[in-house]
């Protein structure tokens, strides 16, 4: 356990799951968290590894998820990289930092996911319309093979309507909390008639306690 394999914007930890977790279909269930704004306060770009903070919320929520079976796979955009704000060194010590804050405190994710891309970056290398950046669904598909998961029992939890947009894009459901960008984007996706999250929670935590109770109604649209 907690050996690291790491390849281009990807950061693996690999620990077994206890052998319930995978039902008949031999397929896994897993909840995909954004970052920023849902699983650590949404810092901006800022360049200070310290700035970078979990939320308190989120090692328990985490412990939770595990503990009923769920992998927990982290997937961010990090245009950053693309807009020359920081390096990829920078997004990774970030990652290496929370893993280490988390493991402590016995919790850990399963995977994480970063696109450093962005369509109009100022670093040539990273300016780029990719397939991983979200809403685009190019990550969760690497996820789905890595993992052997079952989309369709799967939720996203984000901040933002693209977190959303993306879960639906791939059949699951979402979850939008109202941390980070939540209050706006709610407000905003409200206004613009943007289709509804399966769930607004007030924050990781609350998402993860719905996610506990409507978990095994599985596929979406089974749940009010
Ligand atoms: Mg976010
Ligand atoms: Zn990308």
């Amino acid at each position: 356990m907690n050996s690291l394999v790491e390849g281009e914007g990807r950061e693996t930890e690999r620990a077994p799951l206890r052998g319930d977790d995978v039902e008949r279909s031999g397929l896994a269930r897993a909840v995909f968290l954004d970052r920023d704004g849902t699983l650590s306060e949404d810092v901006g770009y800022a360049r200070d590894v310290m700035a970078y903070r979990l939320f308190p919320w989120t090692i328990p929520a985490l412990r939770a998820l595990r503990r009923a079976g769920y992998r927990v796979i982290v997937i961010t955009n990090q245009s950053g990289v693309a807009r020359g704000y920081f390096t990829e060194e920078l997004v990774r010590q970030v990652h290496h930092r929370f893993e280490s804050e988390l493991r402590r405190y016995g919790a850990q994710w399963d995977a994480i996911y970063y696109c450093p891309h962005h369509p109009e970056g100022a670093v040539m290398a990273y300016r780029q319309v990719c397939a991983c950046r979200k809403p685009a669904t190019g990550l969760v598909e690497r996820a789905q093979r890595e993992f052997a998961l079952d989309l369709r029992r799967c939720v996203f939890v984000g901040d933002k309507y693209s977190d959303i947009q993306l879960a639906h894009r791939v059949g699951a459901r979402g979850v939008l909390v109202l941390t980070g960008h939540g209050r706006e984007q709610w407000a905003r996706s409200r206004r613009e008639g943007w289709s509804p999250p399966d769930h607004v929670a007030e924050n990781l935590w609350e998402a993860v306690r719905w996610i506990l109770r409507h978990g095994n109604e599985a596929e979406r649209g089974a749940t009010p």
